[in-house]
């Protein structure tokens, strides 16, 4: 089941045309990350399937209605970091979240506090957070009320490793534990690491979605090289598998399907023909490569 379905979703900003007719699904139990450069419309896609901004044309369902104040009730979101209050605990600012917002009760806070692995500083003032907690305490107010949805945009955007790593762990829980989870983000190695699904989106256009292995399929490179490179680079031409060859930097570059290089294979036919390779090395295609293709012009 889709937990989201975006039809021809356009957006404008005056001249400006941030979303171009996005379709989008959203399965279930998926982390879902929408990828782009910036300025290429993640924020105002978010904005419109939480109800923040209306689209100009197009429309969405959740769990396959129309966005309604009971679906909302569903959806937890991120869309910039609360206002906390600097003096008081998390304990106390999550009642307050609670209060304003009508989420969970306040039974959930401790629940929510361990979730994000801030229950130990809980009756900590939330100045003596460090970036990553005090970001983990805006994930948690999310959370209040269990919500089946979480949608985060750019969750990591200024954190150190340590903190990056943190919510990393984090989302990945909160998949194990059946949630659907919508991550905005700039990071290619953020979606690569925590998402199954990636829809890239360019100038408010999407350019392709699927699975991360599908849509980030990358390529077996192989390194090789001998004495006599032009005779090793005949030879290889009747290897089969290899998609194509290449010289450069005296090494020849053979190019196939991720995992079809077998490189003791190859090393044993070279040897079969009397070349002695010197040089054999195999290097993954790599995604930032994939995701420039897919995103320059
Ligand atoms: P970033 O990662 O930089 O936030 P984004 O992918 O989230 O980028 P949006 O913020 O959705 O992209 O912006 C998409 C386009 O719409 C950009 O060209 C941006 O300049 C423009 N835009 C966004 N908000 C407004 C606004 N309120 N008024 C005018 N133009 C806007």
């Amino acid at each position: 089941m889709d937990v989201l379905v975006l039809d021809s979703i356009q957006k404008a900003y005056g001249p400006v045309k941030a979303l171009k007719g996005v379709s989008l699904a959203i399965p279930e139990g998926t982390v879902y990350g929408i990828l782009g450069p910036n300025g290429s419309g993640k924020t105002t896609l978010l904005s419109i399937i939480l109800d923040v901004l209306a689209a100009d044309k197009g429309s969405y369902s959740w769990f396959g209605k129309p966005g309604s104040k009971e679906q909302r009730k569903k959806i937890g979101s991120l869309l910039e970091t609360p206002n906390f209050y600097h003096y008081l605990s998390a304990v106390n600012n999550l009642k307050i979240t609670h209060t304003i917002s009508g989420r969970g009760s306040l039974a959930d806070i401790h629940d929510v506090l361990k979730k994000v692995n801030l229950y130990e500083r809980r009756n900590s003032r939330f100045s003596t957070y460090s970036l990553g907690m005090k970001q983990r305490l805006a994930i948690a107010a999310a959370l209040l009320g269990a919500p089946k949805v979480l949608v985060l945009d750019e969750p990591t955007n200024g954190l150190d490793p340590v903190g990056i790593a943190e919510i990393r762990d984090l989302i990945k829980l909160l998949r194990e534990n059946g949630t659907t989870v919508i991550i905005a983000s700039h990071l290619l190695d953020e979606v690569e690491k925590v998402c199954t699904h990636v829809a890239i989106l360019k100038t408010g256009t999407l350019i392709t979605q699927g699975t991360v292995e599908e849509v980030l399929a990358d390529e077996d490179l192989l390194e090789i090289a001998a004495p006599d490179l032009e005779a090793l680079k005949n030879q290889m031409a009747r290897y089969p598998g290899i998609d194509s060859t290449e010289t450069a930097n005296g090494l020849l570059i053979l190019k196939g399907p991720k995992g079809s290089i077998n490189p003791a294979a190859i090393n044993s036919y070279c040897h079969g023909a009397g070349i002695s390779l010197t040089h054999l090395a195999l290097r993954k295609k790599r995604l930032e490569a994939r995701f420039f293709e897919l995103t320059s012009n």
